[in-house]
């Protein structure tokens, strides 16, 4: 069993990154440019939304963080989008979500132009994707894929099975397996029978938020077994009272499969420099 290692996969990433920008500055070119927008104090969206700042700085781009208070209106924020929408300085815009229970995320995500919108949720990237073509794509089933590249899988006739079928995750990731040549399943909560589905599969994503969901026993001998769930668990042992939690059982699991993400570094980094070769791509398709 080997582990699909997203820490240090990231890290090269981002270093190829970092050379590009050099290469993109001194040849005249902008340095690209990230906006992330964070309503309200939500403790788990402050802190991805510092790791995507971080993210930036080590690269070498460009980055402002919009904070609004929880009480900001939709209008308000849909004023804010507009704004950045025609910044020309700005080159990707994302909206930390979830957002306040009184503001509909699908008016704002789909007020960012889709130019701009470097999460991949806009319609119109959503449909370029689909078709195959130049887009953002969503950067957790991007992530995924440079992963699965990186080690090498053989994806060509193998069997996918994708457990969840989110507009972020599970929906992208069928479309972006079935470009790779695999035969892809999709399972959800209303899938009879999933362990049978799981049971045939060469490659499977985990994308359900339920802890553990997927056990050894689920999985056929030599699958690649790729975990995107992380759900924070209490734990007062842990320094800041929880632990995240994987949807695999990681342990058994790893007894049988060829390839596993360990969870956290495994999908969770590579999400992050999915966010960052947008970016990088809003300045290339200028
Ligand atoms: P989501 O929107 O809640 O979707 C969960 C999916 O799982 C739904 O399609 C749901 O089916 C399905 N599901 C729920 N219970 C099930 C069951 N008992 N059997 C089979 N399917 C079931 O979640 P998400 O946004 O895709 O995220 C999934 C997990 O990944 C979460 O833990 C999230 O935090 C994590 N995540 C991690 C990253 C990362 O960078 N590592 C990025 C994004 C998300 P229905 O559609 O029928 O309800």
């Amino acid at each position: 069993m080997q582990i699909l290692n997203g820490n240090e996969v990231s890290k090269s990433i981002r270093e190829q990154i970092k050379q590009e920008v050099i290469k993109l500055k001194a040849s005249g070119g902008k340095t690209p440019h990230l906006a992330a927008i964070l309503v309200g104090t939500d403790g788990a969206s402050m802190t991805y939304v510092g790791a995507k700042e971080k993210d930036c700085m080590e690269v070498g781009f460009d980055s402002t963080v919009l904070r609004f208070p929880a009480t900001t209106t939709e209008d308000e924020l849909l004023a804010e989008v507009e704004k950045i929408n025609n910044n020309p300085e700005i080159d990707g815009l994302i909206v930390q979500l979830p957002l306040p229970k009184h503001i509909k995320e699908k008016r704002i995500t789909e007020a960012i132009s889709y130019k701009k919108d470097v999460d991949g949720f806009h319609p119109m990237n959503v449909g370029l994707m689909f078709k195959g073509l130049p887009c953002f794509l969503p950067a957790t089933p991007f992530g995924i894929v440079k992963l699965l590249e990186h080690y090498k899988i053989d994806t060509t006739g193998k069997h996918c099975v994708i457990v969840g079928r989110s507009d972020i995750v599970g929906k992208p990731m069928s479309i972006l397996m079935l470009q790779k040549n695999c035969t892809v399943s999709i399972c959800h909560s209303k899938t009879t029978d999933i362990e049978a589905h799981i049971q045939r599969a060469d490659i499977v994503i985990a994308a359900v938020g339920i802890p553990e969901f997927v056990k050894g026993s689920m999985i056929k001998e030599g699958a690649v077994v790729v975990d995107v769930g992380i759900t924070r668990v209490e734990d007062t042992t842990a320094k800041n009272g929880f632990r995240l939690k994987g949807d695999v059982e990681y342990a058994s699991c790893a007894e049988k499969a060829s390839f596993i993400t360990p969870v956290p570094g495994g999908v969770g980094p590579m999400t992050r420099v999915g966010l960052l070769l947008n970016t990088l791509n809003a300045i290339k398709m200028k």
